[in-house]
């Protein structure tokens, strides 16, 4: 097993001096996580992990020789497959679509937020191109994991192409509330949405994030989800929550390292004397790096016994340099450095320490390791892994983590200071309070944090991930085999044509037609009248068509002779050809005390609607808003158990809909009706939802029974929707009519 890994950017950036390309490591919480992944399994000494990344090498070439011998250093020397894209591309996609347009919106900065629609084709375009790349490589075993905001549509686009490969998808940004997602064009919202519903598994870093997909999800795509499963039309997705954690060993041991030592030295040289507070992020306007300088700005103006005493460093990482609002953001920063620095030092004190680069592994540590405070206030971060790499590089467990509520990470660090990013106030008093925290304090916290961050590391991150992936993918392949397939097809049609007596029992609404708005939009076409008629003109075929619905509008629709028809899921049965008879005397007094409630659920979801029937009553939702409808249904099952605990009816919840109704019959003991006549040698059901599984259940084993969706049955196999089951009832009366006219020439009968 081979696992594609597909991000926009591959760990490297290439760089051409002179003719020659050099190779240059990545920034960014993504590809550190997931390069420390890679390392860590390559160190591991029983799981070879096979694997290629995919991305943009971050260079635009156009020379054709070139690139093929990008394409083939790339994959000797680093396992990566280098998709290449234009400079037009590249800036309509990554700074136009991704940083003007997702990036903002969903870190809550609406008002950065550009909306073009040509950035959105050219964001679709590359999605494409990179479906096609993968196409080119993809092995009938592989795993694909796609990563992040930049490929949301990919998923879906390669799931068409290569539905057997698992594709997982991971999004290491913040997903945002409904109300902020929907600010999208809604063609937008959609296709997102659908793109990342086409992977089997999508992860996201916290369970906020998790639940408000699946919200866009209900609202946007209409699909609800059971403990974050979602069943779409043909197929099973799941999301859920996996903290992206970090390779702790590595940041926490580094005894050895000569670099970090080397670096060490040298903070001991020029900073001994203060306590040193880091501040290290991508040059980002969702950092909050400004509203951290205000507020040192303020402490120092506030505690003045810290002058001298205290150095912040501030390392801001150079990010995304062709966005307007990351330019504008630098010059802020600058500005207010130096007006800080400016208005409080001096000669022998400087209180801010501001580097604008990259730094390597050694340098970083040697910063995390001496510094005494790490200032981590971003206004919103997926997930956030300087906060992490701190508090595991902190060996003698000592220094004190301050960090944002709206990072990712606060979710899994509880025990820093955790302060809002917006509240100046706040953000001054932590670093009082953190200066002054006794050391045995900051141990005890520490000690926890480590140990957690211990547990739950990138390795266990990213092994959650694809286990859950390949679940899904034999959950998924568990109801594949339940489909129809050709082969029984094929079986199902010689049974029929063999037998002399057939019973087909068949459901009505989601089984022969698609649902409607509303119930009485569903009519019968004359398409599905025809193929009741075909099997209805042979006498050796009893259908029986078994609804939900009230006797009078089945009646007035299926008017055709010789059809069985069965009312109000078992009460009313209309054998052929005779009247409406009830299974047994029926009491239905209760439905008075029913209905007020319903009406009461009626005026509180809009969109909503009673129907109601002789020995029972439903409340449809389809129509309402689907979260508030959804919820309400809920509410409405819980009063409705304890207002009819004494009476003698049944609650059921179906599709959109919940029913009362008298118990003791089901469309079970409406078939058996039927089956106990013991004169079928070929029989059949279909049907699309729960009501039917009372069926299946008392079906004989030899029977052919057929759930309508991708879900789990009594039935033997599913078939996927209503047009399928129209296309296999068809086959087998078209089939029955061929072998009709052969035996007609051979016995010389007339079919009756
Ligand atoms: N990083 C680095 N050198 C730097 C600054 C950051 O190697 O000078 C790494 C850091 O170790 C971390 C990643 O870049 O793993 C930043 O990830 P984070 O989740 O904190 O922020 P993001 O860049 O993804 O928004």
């Amino acid at each position: 097993m081979r696992m594609l890994i597909v991000s926009n950017r591959l760990p490297f950036t290439v760089i051409e001096k002179e003719g020659m390309f050099e190779f240059k490591e990545s920034v960014g919480g993504m590809v550190s996580g997931l390069s420390a992944y890679i390392d860590s399994m390559k160190t591991s000494s029983f799981i070879e992990l096979k694997y290629i990344w995919i991305g943009w090498p971050g260079i635009t070439i156009e020379d054709i020789k070139q690139k093929e011998q990008l394409k083939l250093k790339a994959l000797s020397d680093f396992h990566a497959y280098p998709i290449f894209l234009s400079e037009e591309i590249m800036d309509k996609f990554y700074h136009g679509f991704c940083n003007k347009t997702i990036w903002p919106l969903f870190h809550y900065f609406p008002f950065y937020t550009v909306y073009d629609e040509d950035s959105w084709k050219c964001y679709k375009h590359v999605n494409e191109m990179f479906c096609e790349a993968i196409m080119e490589i993809i092995k009938p075993d592989d795993i694909v994991w796609v990563h992040d905001y930049h490929l949301m549509l990919l998923p879906g686009l390669l799931k068409k192409r290569s539905p057997e490969n698992p594709v997982g998808f991971f999004l290491h940004i913040p997903f945002p509330s409904f109300e902020i997602f929907r600010m999208l064009p809604k063609k937008w919202q959609k296709e997102l949405l659908e793109g990342i519903v086409g992977a089997d598994l999508a992860g996201f870093h916290t369970h906020e994030y998790t639940q408000y997909f699946l919200r866009c999800v209900l609202r946007i795509l209409g699909h609800e989800h059971n403990m974050g499963k979602i069943i779409t039309k043909n197929k099973i997705v799941r999301a859920d929550t996996y903290p992206m954690g970090i390779d702790f060993p590595k940041f926490n041991n580094h005894t050895n390292n000569m670099q970090v030592q080397k670096e060490e030295d040298k903070f001991d040289r020029t900073l001994a004397n203060y306590r040193i507070i880091l501040s290290i992020d991508r040059l980002d306007y969702t950092k909050g790096i400004i509203n951290r300088l205000r507020s040192y700005e303020i402490f120092l103006e506030r505690y003045k016994q810290w002058h001298k005493k205290l150095i912040l460093l501030l390392i801001v990482v150079p990010s995304r340099i062709g966005v307007e609002h990351y330019q504008q953001n630098k010059k802020e920063i600058d500005e207010l450095v130096g007006r800080i620095n400016g208005k409080f030092g001096s000669i022998d004190w400087t209180p801010i320490s501001y580097q604008y680069k990259f730094l390597p592994f050694g340098s970083l540590i040697a910063l995390y390791k001496r510094s005494d405070i790490a200032l981590i206030t971003p206004l919103r971060d997926g997930m956030n892994l300087v906060s992490k790499e701190y508090i595991a590089a902190r060996t003698d467990k000592t220094g004190v983590l301050i960090l944002s509520e709206m990072a990712g990470a606060s979710k899994e660090l509880g025990e820093a200071i955790i302060i809002n990013p917006n509240n100046t106030e706040e953000i001054i008093e932590a670093l009082k309070e953190a200066l002054e925290m006794p050391r045995e304090e900051q141990i005890r916290k520490n000690h926890i944090m480590q140990e957690r961050l211990k547990c739950y590391d990138v390795v266990k991150w990213a092994h959650d991930f694809l286990n859950d992936l390949i679940s899904v993918g034999e959950e998924q392949k568990r109801f594949d085999a339940k489909l129809l397939n050709r082969k029984v097809k094929e079986e199902m049609k010689v049974d029929f044509n063999k037998a002399r007596r057939r019973l087909i029992l068949l459901d009505y609404d989601g089984t022969l037609v698609p649902f409607a708005p509303s119930p009485e939009m569903a009519v019968p076409n004359q398409d599905i009248l025809n193929i009741l008629i075909s099997y209805l003109k042979d006498m050796r075929n009893e259908i029986v068509l078994l609804s939900g619905r009230d006797k009078d509008t089945l009646g007035r629709w299926f008017e055709l002779p010789n059809i069985n028809i069965v009312a109000e899921h078992g009460i009313l049965i209309k054998e052929k050809n005779c009247d409406w008879s009830i299974a047994k005397q029926l009491n239905d007094q209760w439905k008075t005390r029913i209905l007020p409630l319903l009406r009461l659920y009626v005026d509180r979801v809009p969109g909503s609607f009673i129907e109601e029937k002789g020995f029972s009553i439903a409340w449809h939702y389809r129509k309402a808003d689907p979260e508030q409808s959804s919820q309400q249904a809920k509410d409405l099952m819980d009063t409705l158990v304890n207002l009819t605990a004494n009476i003698d009816v049944q609650i059921m919840q179906g599709n959109k809909v919940v029913e009362i109704r008298n118990t003791g019959f089901n469309k079970g003991t409406a078939g058996m009706h039927w089956i106990s006549k013991n004169e079928y040698d070929f029989i059949l059901a279909i049907g699309d939802d729960f009501t039917d599984e009372d069926l299946f259940r008392i079906l004989p084993d030899t029977a052919y029974s057929i759930r309508v969706g991708i879900t789990q049955s009594y039935a033997r196999f599913n078939l996927h929707n209503y047009v399928e089951v129209i296309e296999l009832l068809r086959q087998m009366v078209e089939v029955n009519v061929i072998s009709d006219i052969i035996n007609k020439e051979i016995y010389n009968e007339i079919p009756s």
